[in-house]
C-alpha cells in the first residue's frame, strides 16, 4: 500500500492542532487508498502548539512533529515538513482549514489513477480579504509572472499534492531564500490546477501583516529572477543617452544665446531625480547583494529542538544525495 504523508506547518495555532486532525483524518481514512502519516511542524510557536503536538503524537501512532527552536517562517516548516515526510506522495495543508480537506479525494485521485504528479489548488475569489490586499496581491501576481520565466498561478495556494518525483526534485533546490510558490512551479512536472472558493480560518488568526506579505512579494519576484537589474541598465542607458542630447543643447544655446545665468530650478530637478534614480538603482543591486551575503553564509534553513519519538531522520535521504549538507 502506498504511503501519503500530510505535512502542516503551525505557528501559535493552538487551538487548531486536534481539530485539523479529527476533520482531516476521516476523510483520508474514507478515501482508503493509502496509508497516511501526519507531519507536524511547529514554528517556534509561542502558545501550546508544541504541547498539543506532543499529546497528539503520543495518542496517534501515525502522527509525527518537528519542532523548531524559534520562528523560521512557514517556507522552513513546510520544508521540514517535506524532508521529514516518508510518503509515495506529499500533501501539505494549512493547519487552519482553509485548505477544504473535501478535495483531498479529488487530488489522491488525479494522482492515484490521472497520472499527474502534481495536483495544486487555487482559490478561484478571495472573499473575507481587505479589497486592498487582494489588489495588491492580484498586483504581486501579475508582475512576477510578466518578470519571470515560471509560470505562478494568481491565487495558487501551497496547498497541493506532489508525487515522490516531485518532492525529490523540490528538495535538491538548497537555496535559503525559499519562495516555494514559485520553487514547486520551477520543479515542472505533469501538473492539475483544482480550483476552489476562499474559506474563512477555522480558529486564530493570520500572522501575515501588510508588510510581511511586501516582504514577501519582494523575496518572490527577487528569487525569481534578475530583470530588475535589466532595467536599471536599459533605463541607465536611455537617461545618459537623453542626458548626451541635453549638453549638446545646452552648449549650443550658450554659444548662440550666451549665458542668461538661469537654469536653478532645472539644475535642482535633475539632480534630485538622478540623486533619488541612483538610490532606487542601488537598492535593487542591494536586494541581490544582499541575497548573495545569505546564501553564502549557507546557514541552515531551519534548526529543530524537538522531534517526536519515532524520530525523523533525514539521514536516508542525505545518503540518497537527494540532500546535500
Ligand atoms: N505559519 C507558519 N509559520 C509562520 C506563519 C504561518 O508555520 O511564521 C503557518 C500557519 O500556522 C498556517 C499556515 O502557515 O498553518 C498559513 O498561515 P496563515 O493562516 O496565517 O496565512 P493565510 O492563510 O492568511 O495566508
Ligand atoms: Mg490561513
Amino acid at each position: 500500500m502506498k504511503l501519503i504523508s500530510i505535512v502542516v506547518p503551525c505557528y501559535n495555532e493552538e487551538e487548531s492542532i486536534e481539530l485539523f486532525y479529527s476533520t482531516v483524518q476521516p476523510v483520508i481514512e474514507g478515501i482508503g487508498y493509502a496509508d497516511y502519516e501526519f507531519i507536524y511542524v511547529n514554528d517556534g510557536s509561542k502558545d501550546s502548539t508544541e504541547q498539543k503536538m506532543r499529546e497528539l503524537s503520543n495518542a496517534k501512532k501515525n502522527v509525527r512533529y518537528i519542532s523548531f527552536s524559534r520562528n523560521f517562517g512557514k517556507e522552513a516548516a513546510m520544508l521540514a515538513g517535506i524532508e521529514a515526510a516518508r510518503g509515495d506522495a506529499v500533501v501539505l495543508m494549512d493547519v487552519d482549514l482553509q485548505d477544504p480537506p473535501e478535495l483531498l479525494p479529488q487530488m489522491i485521485e488525479d494522482w492515484a489513477n490521472g497520472g499527474y504528479d502534481v495536483v495544486y489548488t487555487r482559490r478561484s475569489t478571495r472573499s473575507g480579504e481587505p479589497p486592498l490586499r487582494s489588489w495588491f496581491a492580484k498586483q504581486f501576481y501579475k508582475l512576477i509572472n510578466k518578470m519571470s520565466d515560471v509560470h505562478i498561478v494568481d491565487g495558487a495556494r501551497d496547498y497541493r499534492l506532489m508525487d515522490r518525483k516531485a518532492v525529490d526534485s523540490f528538495l535538491r533546490l538548497r537555496e535559503r531564500n525559499r519562495f516555494a510558490k514559485g520553487l514547486f512551479m520551477w520543479v515542472g512536472y505533469k501538473s492539475k490546477c483544482i480550483e476552489f472558493e476562499n474559506v474563512e480560518r477555522a480558529a486564530g488568526n493570520t500572522s501575515w501583516s501588510f508588510w510581511k506579505l511586501v516582504h514577501y512579494a519582494i523575496d518572490g519576484i527577487v528569487s525569481f529572477t534578475i530583470s530588475p537589474l535589466r532595467w536599471a541598465t536599459y533605463f541607465g542607458l536611455f537617461t545618459a543617452s537623453s542626458a548626451f542630447l541635453y549638453m549638446f543643447y545646452v552648449i549650443f544655446s550658450k554659444l548662440v544665446y550666451g549665458n542668461p545665468v538661469s537654469g536653478y530650478a532645472s539644475i535642482v530637478s535633475i539632480m534630485l531625480f538622478f540623486g533619488g534614480l541612483q538610490l532606487i538603482f542601488l537598492g535593487i543591486i542591494g536586494e541581490y547583494i544582499g541575497r548573495i551575503f545569505i546564501e553564502v553564509k549557507a546557514r541552515p534553513n531551519y534548526i529543530v529542538k524537538e522531534e517526536s519519538s519515532q524520530p525523523v531522520t533525514n539521514m536516508e535521504k542525505v545518503r540518497k544525495g537527494i540532500i546535500q549538507r
